[in-house]
């Protein structure tokens, strides 16, 4: 079984977030999507919703979808959790299924300075999403690219996803999604100066966040 890993704070999960899944999982024929919404930070900042709500609104916006599922495994933990736990967790759960974790390239490039990376870049394939604006010919290096810069060369003018072979040995898929210009911070920000967030989210998310007064100010 081929399982999509997509974590992220959601805070709140918005269109950008369900297509560029939805994309990840028709491109490599995923035969599900875990969204593992983060937990909360050990300091609390008044911008970021308590994980409960962040879980709720997850899993509001991709009730939908057959092929999405969300996990508590993160935010039901106290205190910091760390990706390459999480992915050692959902290995132990789904012995002999292929883990794609999927994130942005600006994530990815940030990896060797999470806990344990060569632990985390062995457990699994990666799905790197080019966020609008962001071409994959414009990255600096990883060190976790086998043969290192040639290989994203001309990846940009590639039509559809290409794929280059990680020290590790697994993957790393550049998959191109439809560029939606969305933003949790955005969404956050037109919140709270009483702007209208309709069509940014799934609707029942958008009623959620104000029936919880969610995002009202930096308080
Ligand atoms: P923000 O939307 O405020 O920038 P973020 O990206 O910093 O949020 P998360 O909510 O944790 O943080 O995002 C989860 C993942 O989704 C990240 O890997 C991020 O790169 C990716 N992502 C977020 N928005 C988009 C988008 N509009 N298109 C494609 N990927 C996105």
């Amino acid at each position: 079984m081929k399982l999509g890993v997509f974590g992220g704070t959601f805070n709140p999960i918005h269109y950008g977030h369900l297509r560029a899944a939805e994309e990840a999982r028709e491109a490599l024929s995923l035969d599900r999507v875990l969204f593992v919404p983060a937990g909360n930070p050990p300091l609390k900042s008044g911008d970021i919703a308590d994980s409960g709500k962040r879980y709720r609104m997850v899993e509001m916006a991709i009730s939908g979808n057959p092929f999405f599922e969300v996990l508590d495994i993160e935010c039901s933990r106290e205190g910091k959790s760390f990706t390459v736990d999480t992915l050692e967790e959902l290995q132990g759960r789904h012995p002999g299924s292929e883990l794609y974790f999927i994130l942005g390239t600006d994530a990815f490039l940030d990896i060797p300075n999470w806990w344990m990376p060569e632990r985390l870049v062995a457990l699994t394939h990666f799905v790197l999403l080019a966020r609008p604006g962001t071409k994959f010919s414009d990255l600096p290096s990883s060190p976790y690219l086998a043969d290192g810069r040639a290989m994203i060369d001309g990846i940009d003018g590639v039509s559809g996803h290409a794929e280059v072979l990680l020290t590790s040995g697994k993957k790393a898929v550049f998959l191109p999604v439809t560029p939606l210009a969305v933003s949790s911070t955005e969404i956050r920000r037109r919140l709270r100066t009483g702007l209208s967030v309709k069509y940014l989210l799934p609707e029942q998310v958008e009623s959620f966040i104000i029936s919880n007064k969610l995002y009202r100010s930096d308080e």
